[in-house]
């Protein structure tokens, strides 16, 4: 088990109070907190190895330039890829634009399809809905399941011949629906289609082995999982880089220039341009080293148990209205409701009068609320330093909440 108290030790934000209450914070799916480690790590780098990468020959470019290939290495060892596959980029968000405004427009024809779920965050859904505007291609939305989860039936019967790439999410910002990623790309490789997954929710709470699992891409973000704000990682399959070329062009990602004309590099280089947030790389490779102290399994298994409380504690309440499966099996530590005859926004204020932090409205899922045909929820999410008294925090602000606008 997890000791939650030793753990929230290592968290300078747990110090504070908010509104005079000691701050309980749910809102992990938005962005996380972050350790002393990582704040440490950064802070460390710049006091004492600032200096440009790549580019010097100086002691400290040299430090700078080792630290942000050691990280790279530390990233790519937690989703098992090689130090070659791994591309620093700023969020999720950026990794799948990445992916789209480069592998996607040199192989999405006119007529070809892309195949995502309605269970997209945005961030997986407005960049393709672009890239098939301007390429005549066609975007293809497989449908969920009363519970929540991904209808394997609808998602067959979209993909074809014609998909020419998947694009799904590890686990639902919203339901916190756990999609058989494995799955996908099995049957996503029988028509030839590759596999992007979007691991926001996915990397840091569930864990994955992107050799086992097979995908071509996988993209997330360093501040969701105890990273620096601004940090995050792209896998690219060495055969799919193969086929790219590069995203964002200038200083950092050539081989050679001429006056003419360019040769770009090789590996994850063709697709940094530009100086990279070192510091925001460092940190996130100690916010990688920090999950692996505690374990993946034991996270995962830590992050279940709060969950399957605090169903159990909402399920308890009257005139609620609970999103997502019931089974913390093919769930994570995410938990969406609403409260019948409250707006998700007067629940989350009052919760932020006790110092609880959720979050209310559509949580960048807009298609997903329009499936379940509400306009709104409120989001409570959790992480490794959160327990049972948090979830407790959460009802009594709920009960209050009840008491409030009835
Ligand atoms: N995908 C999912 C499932 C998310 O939950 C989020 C953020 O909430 C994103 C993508 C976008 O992440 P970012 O804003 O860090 O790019």
């Amino acid at each position: 088990m997890l000791s939650v108290k030793a753990i929230r030790k290592d968290f300078p934000i747990f110090k504070r109070t908010i509104l005079g209450r000691p701050l309980v914070y749910l809102d992990n799916a938005a962005t996380s907190q972050r350790p002393k480690q990582v704040i440490a790590a950064v802070n460390d780098f710049y006091r004492r190895h600032n200096a440009n990468v790549h580019r010097g020959i100086h002691t400290l470019s040299e430090e700078a330039s080792n630290l942000y290939e050691e990280a790279r290495a530390t990233v790519a060892g937690f989703i098992n890829c090689g130090s070659d596959e791994l591309i620093f980029v700023r969020n999720t968000t950026e990794g799948i634009n990445l992916v789209v405004w480069t592998w996607g427009f040199d192989h999405v024809r006119s007529g070809d399809e892309i195949l995502v779920t309605v269970m997209e965050h945005h961030s997986n859904f407005v960049p393709w809905q672009q890239m098939a505007v301007r390429r005549g291609a066609v975007l293809r939305v497989a449908d969920i399941t009363e519970d929540g989860l991904l209808d394997m039936e609808d998602f067959k019967k979209k993909l074809s011949k014609k998909t020419k790439i998947v694009a799904v999410t590890h686990c639902s910002n919203v339901t916190g629906t756990i999609n058989p990623v494995s799955e996908i790309v099995r049957l996503a490789k029988r028509v030839g289609a590759v596999v992007l997954i979007d691991g926001a929710q996915g990397v840091q709470h569930i864990g994955i082995d992107v050799k086992v699992v097979g995908c071509d891409f996988l993209a997330f973000s360093g501040h969701k999982m105890l990273g620096p704000m601004g940090s995050g990682g792209l896998f690219i399959k060495r055969e799919r880089q193969e086929e790219m070329g590069p995203f964002l062009t200038g200083g950092g990602m050539i081989r050679e220039v001429y006056a003419t004309h360019f040769v770009w590099a090789e590996g994850p280089e063709k697709f940094e341009a530009g100086t990279p947030d070192v510091a925001g790389a460092v940190g996130l490779a100690e916010a990688v080293r920090y999950h692996t102290r505690l374990g993946m399994r034991y996270i995962r298994k830590h992050e279940s148990n709060i969950t399957a409380y605090a169903l159990e504690r909402l399920r308890d309440m009257k005139d609620m209205q609970i999103f997502g499966p019931s089974d913390v099996k093919v769930r994570g530590g995410v938990v969406s409701f609403t409260i019948k005859g409250i707006h998700p926004h007067d629940v989350a204020e009052v919760l932020n009068y006790r110092g609880v932090a959720v979050r209310s409205g559509t949580h960048c899922a807009m298609p997903l609320h329009d499936r379940f045909r509400v306009p709104a929820t409120t989001r409570a999410s959790f992480y490794l330093y959160n327990d049972k008294k948090d979830i407790d925090a959460l009802i009594s602000g709920l009960e209050q909440a009840k008491h409030i606008f009835r």
